[in-house]
């Protein structure tokens, strides 16, 4: 007996229909790559609010659509790989919304979710720091509560890092210490910073590749109010552990330059010997990929299965970006989508959890090996 693997036909329908719209939004943007990350659009992001798009597997209650976390994945698959510029509400909708799910109270959930399943809001993710990256318990920004009362607001100092989307973002979801005292995975919280807050000063940081999507953010004695404030008090460190999974297992970590990759392969007449098993390489690793996010949109994968997902599927980003590299020979090194797919390709494996990281956690949390 043989594996089906194919998808009810409202599913394949759906993923046409994404991509024609991807098609349409991208008629006047030549740089189709990691769309997800650098593609900002405020009037796209309402316009993927309109289609039902946003909060798509959330209840009706909080703005949600109720459909499947498989129609989810066909059309942000198709947006992603056809270089729709999805930026603005990607990170609300991938892990801020089902974070507020998981973890916020009703309040939380009335006043955010349905503005992010509408497209009104845009989010970034405020967790590294200069010396806090890899090492989430490190964090140093400190969180003050600044009365005995528990509505009493807390201020907030410190520097986050490489805030991607910080300059357009209406909220920050903040990792803070708010406890100095405790052991360092134990004094930690999250709130939800609202970015015209008095103190707050962004920067931006310019990459390899020129593009400045990713920022600096200097909180000097900003008042977040104590309604802010989502889970449990000094116990956010299992909650960032939840969000990175919903970070790292999703289909944006395959997809990434997937339009680069396609349109390499039309210029491609006839492919050479090497070229055509590279192709085969390819194309395998993408299926496997897809399997392996698939396994998790089903809900059958399990836990940390996310820390395999990100590394199988970042590594053969990058292995695309080569593909295509070779395949433009000396054009490589013009100043181009091709170049600018190479130069960026490293970031693939270091945002949002580094190779290494994710293999200790294979390693040790799945696999059970012994720590030296
Ligand atoms: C494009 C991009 C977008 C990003 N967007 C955001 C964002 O929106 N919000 C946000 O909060 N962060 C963001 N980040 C930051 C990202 O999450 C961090 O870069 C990442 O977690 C690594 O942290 P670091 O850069 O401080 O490197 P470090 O933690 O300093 O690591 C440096 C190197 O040392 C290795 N290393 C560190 N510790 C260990 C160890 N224990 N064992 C083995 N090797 C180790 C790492 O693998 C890495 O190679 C983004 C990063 C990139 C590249």
């Amino acid at each position: 007996m043989s594996l089906d693997l194919s998808v009810p036909p409202f599913i394949e329908d759906l993923s046409a229909q994404a991509k024609e719209v991807a098609l349409a939004a991208t008629v006047d943007r030549p740089l189709r790559e990691d769309s997800w990350l650098i593609g900002t659009s405020r009037e796209f992001s309402l316009e993927l609010g309109s289609r039902g798009w946003l909060g798509m597997t959330w209840p009706t209650q909080w703005g949600g659509h109720e459909r499947t976390p498989l129609e989810r994945f066909a059309v942000f698959e198709a947006l992603i790989s056809h270089g729709a510029p999805i930026a603005t509400s990607w990170f609300a909708d991938r892990q801020i919304g089902p974070t507020l799910l998981q973890f916020g109270n009703d309040d939380q959930r009335r006043r955010w979710l349905p503005d992010i399943a509408a497209g009104r809001s845009a989010w970034c993710i405020g967790m590294s720091e200069p010396d806090a990256g890899s090492d989430v318990a490190s964090i140093r920004t400190r969180a003050t509560h600044t009365g005995s009362a528990s509505d009493a607001p807390w201020r907030i100092s410190g520097t986050k890092v490489w805030t991607s989307g910080a300059t357009e973002a209406d909220w920050c979801y903040l990792v803070a210490r708010s406890d100095p005292d405790a052991p360092p995975h134990a004094g930690l919280s999250e709130f939800v910073l609202d970015m015209s807050s008095a103190g707050i000063e962004v920067r931006r940081i310019t990459d390899a590749t020129g593009n400045d999507h990713f920022c600096e953010v200097i909180l000097d004695d900003v008042e977040v109010p104590a309604e802010n404030l989502v889970g449990t008090p000094n116990g956010s460190f299992a909650q960032v552990m939840r969000q990175m999974e919903h970070e790292r297992g999703g289909i944006d970590r395959l997809v990434s330059n997937r339009a680069l990759y396609l349109d390499t392969r039309r210029v491609i007449d006839e492919p050479t010997e090497l070229q055509r098993q590279e192709i085969a390489r390819i194309e395998t690793g993408y299926r496997i990929g897809r399997l392996m996010v698939l396994r998790e949109v089903m809900g059958q994968a399990p836990r940390g299965w996310s820390s395999i997902t990100k590394t199988f599927c970042t590594e053969f980003e990058q292995r695309v970006a080569s593909f295509c590299a070779s395949v433009a020979g000396p054009d490589a090194l013009l100043w181009n989508r091709v170049s600018r797919g190479v130069c960026y390709a490293p970031a693939y494996t270091l945002m949002g959890g580094t190779t290494q990281i994710l293999r200790t956690i294979m390693s040790d949390r799945i696999l059970g090996l012994p720590r030296r």
